[in-house]
């Protein structure tokens, strides 16, 4: 598996990396086979996050064993100093080791959170000190409103890595603006999304086209062994498109690309307390099989859905991509009820 240096945090991760949050849907036995195999293919960098089930304690479990061999990296919505400490607390107890190699503060999206995080006696702060205490060797940041995380890496030059979607669609000027300033200031990239939440057809040529983007590594989520082969093969020897199969992939992704609701949260908050973006996703990935009925099951447990919607169409006028968000949420809530 190729490695390549994660910013300045200085670590060697494998290029493809392991999106830990599909495997809360395996039992415990399972997990750890699928790790192990996982780590028998060449991969080292396992993310996971506080938020993601038991995804931490079965990570924590399926990898005690090697853990000298593997990069864990975990994250929490912390947002103060003051609840840091327990959050690592608690990460360190679940992943089963004495420091976490790298600590994100999780899906800030928003300007207000952003200022809160950094400021005096936010999340920061407290990463800081449980670096100083060794619990962890490095912080990052992690969020899908790109042109935020862009602003958060010039103001801190604490952070050493950022997480977030970038894929063959999602590819604007944004996520491009982050890659380059995260390369000047040495800030690892970490891709999540890399097929667009698994709604792009063509997984192989997408992988291969975000491996050439001068990513530091990608995060697709795994749960089953052909993944795990599939993916980290496309590490062992990395091969850029051919012009012929980059005009196949585009040509497979164009019709998507007019309603795909990029994650940028530009829409939100909703005054009714619609979810929007989140409808969109677990709209989106209810179309894949081995999810659906977990899309399904979210879907249900939301306190606010579709159906409150009124029709205001504020959220229309704050999209960038000029959605037609009221139609798509009248739409993705018809395929999230559907049997
Ligand atoms: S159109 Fe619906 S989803 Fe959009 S802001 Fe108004 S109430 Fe919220
Ligand atoms: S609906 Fe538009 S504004 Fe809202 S998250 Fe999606 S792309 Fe961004």
């Amino acid at each position: 598996m190729q490695k390549r240096i994660l910013g300045k945090t200085g670590l060697q991760v494998s290029v493809i990396g392991f999106g830990g949050i599909p495997i809360r849907k395996l039992s415990m036995r399972e997990a750890k086979n699928l790790l192990a195999e996982a780590v028998g293919a060449g991969i080292n960098f396992f993310d996971t996050a506080q938020g993601y089930g038991d995804s931490e304690v079965k990570i924590g479990e399926g990898l005690k064993e090697k853990r000298k061999e593997c990069i864990l990296a975990t994250k929490s919505p912390c947002r103060t100093a003051e609840e840091v400490a327990s959050h690592v607390r608690k990460a360190l107890a679940r992943l089963k080791t004495d420091s976490i190699d790298l600590y994100q503060i999780h899906h800030v999206s928003k300007a207000p959170e952003l200022e809160r995080v950094l400021s005096p006696g936010g999340a920061l702060e407290g990463l800081i000190r449980q670096k100083k205490e060794g619990n962890i060797k490095h912080i990052g940041i992690t969020g899908h409103n790109t042109d935020l995380l862009y602003k958060a890496l010039e103001q801190s030059e604490e952070l050493e890595t950022v997480q977030f979607p970038f894929n063959i669609i999602e590819d604007g000027k944004n996520e491009r603006a982050l890659l380059k300033i995260a390369k000047k200031l040495g800030v690892g990239t970490i891709i999540m999304k890399p097929l667009a939440g698994g709604v792009i057809p063509e997984p192989e040529l997408c992988l291969r086209w975000i491996l050439q983007q001068g990513v530091d590594v990608i995060i697709p989520g795994m749960i089953l062994s052909t993944e795990i082969k599939m993916n980290s093969s496309l590490g062992d020897k990395l091969r850029p498109l051919s012009p012929q199969e980059l005009s196949r992939l585009k040509a497979k992704v164009k019709p998507m690309e007019q309603d795909f609701c990029r994650r940028c949260l530009y829409c939100e908050p909703c005054a009714e307390g619609v979810p929007i973006y989140f409808i969109q996703e677990l709209g989106d990935k209810v179309k894949i099989s081995a999810v659906k009925d977990m899309c399904k099951e979210m879907y249900a447990s939301l306190e606010k859905n579709a159906e409150d919607c009124t029709e205001c169409g504020e959220c229309e006028e704050k999209c960038p991509y000029e959605l037609p968000i009221r139609e798509m949420l009248k739409e993705k809530h018809r395929l999230l009820l559907e049997s």
